[in-house]
């Protein structure tokens, strides 16, 4: 097999995807020294992966970024950390099957548990191999709760990759939500165009922004994955209409420092992309290889901040433990409200149930 990674379209990318340590170790030409030592994380996480993103590796490099991606590492099954599978808790936050709702105006569907890319730092590696798929029963049901909630302004469509959904399937999802009149906004969030740009043709990127307020958030980790193929897929989706943010996850060794976020950060910006969030990893059983510690993600945010422009730099965020919610952090100093001459300053944070408290050097709430 070529490893051109102009090979083919998008389906000729889905049928030759690699699957398992050996297809993946044979496309790298990794020794066998190399998979002996991957091969118990392989089986209880088994790779997955596209020739495309694979041919953005450098195999030689042990320190790769896309390999760490994509790669079973013996720290997945080796650490004696009693994480949780669901640290999240989004079974608990369900209401109806396949649907996640945490916030009042915007709901989550998981469509489907499939991906082009198993990458290592998953935040639902607990539902791999899984057959979730959004068949009649479920969707039915899905709806009938967003009709009646009519809070919900904005629907996210996850998985999995949403976009791995067949295409009648997708569009005749879209084609409903659009008739709920609440739902001004759909979000959808797929790692495509970082993993298999190749789908977003011209037809597909129309069928996608066929209406306004679609969004895409991507998962763009490295500007290693920044090429001319995921700078095209951007254009077409973009001239088709559709808002495009990233979502990048701190990786440790992969992408944890000033330096790469910056490039990262920038080069996004020259296709039209938005950087959204910056997520600290959350501790998911299987993952803990990758975290940085909090600090670091405030560093990072730091370095950059007055060095580069704004729309470059992302909100750094943790994702709560329990269903808390997302929350922002930032290293600058919450706002000041000076007190009476001689008195005590009020320090104002919003809340996550969106309260704002003040908080007085003087002890008072
Ligand atoms: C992350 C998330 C959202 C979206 O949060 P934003 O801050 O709007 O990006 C919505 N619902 C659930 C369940 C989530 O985990």
């Amino acid at each position: 097999m070529s490893k051109s990674k102009d090979c083919g379209d998008w389906q000729w990318q889905w049928r030759h995807r690699l699957a398992g340590l050996t297809a993946i170790g044979d496309f790298l030409a990794l020794s066998e020294e190399d998979l002996a030592r991957r091969r118990a994380a392989a089986e209880r996480y088994p790779p997955l992966a596209t020739p495309y993103y694979l041919s953005l590796a450098n195999p030689t490099d042990t320190a790769d970024p896309i390999l760490r991606q994509v790669l079973p590492d013996p720290a997945e099954i080796e650490a004696r950390w009693t994480a949780d599978p669901d640290p999240l808790a989004e079974q608990a936050d369900s209401p109806v099957p396949g649907v996640v709702r945490r916030y009042p105006d915007r709901a989550l569907l998981l469509l489907t548990a499939r991906c082009a890319v198993h990458c290592r730092h998953c935040l639902r590696k607990r539902n791999w191999g899984r057959r979730i798929e959004w068949n009649h029963g479920a969707a039915d049901q899905a709806f009938d709760y967003l009709e009646k909630n009519r809070e919900i302004r904005e629907v996210i469509l996850s998985g999995g990759d949403p976009l791995l959904l067949e295409q009648e399937k997708l569009q005749n999802l879209l084609e409903r939500l659009g008739r709920i009149e609440h739902v001004a906004v759909v979000r959808i969030g797929s790692r495509l165009p970082t993993v298999m740009p190749q789908r977003f043709t011209e037809d597909f990127c129309e069928m996608l922004g066929a209406r306004p307020g679609r969004w895409l958030a991507t998962h763009f980790n490295h500007p290693r994955e920044l090429t001319d193929e995921s700078g095209l897929a951007c254009r077409r989706l973009l001239r088709a209409g559709v808002g495009i943010i990233n979502q990048t996850v701190l990786l440790k060794g992969v992408n944890d420092n000033a330096e790469i976020i910056r490039e990262l950060g920038l080069g996004l910006l020259r296709i039209g992309v938005k950087p959204y969030y910056l997520f600290h990893g959350d501790p998911v059983a299987g993952t803990r290889h990758f975290r940085t510690g909090v600090r670091r993600g405030l560093q990072i945010i730091s370095e950059l901040r007055g060095r580069v422009s704004g729309l470059a730099i992302p909100t750094f965020a943790i994702d709560l433990p329990g269903g808390g919610g997302k929350v922002a952090l930032t290293p600058e100093t919450p706002v000041v409200i000076p007190g009476q001459p001689g008195g005590d300053e009020d320090f104002l944070f919003s809340r996550l149930d969106g309260e704002v408290c003040s908080y007085g050097d003087d002890g008072s709430g």
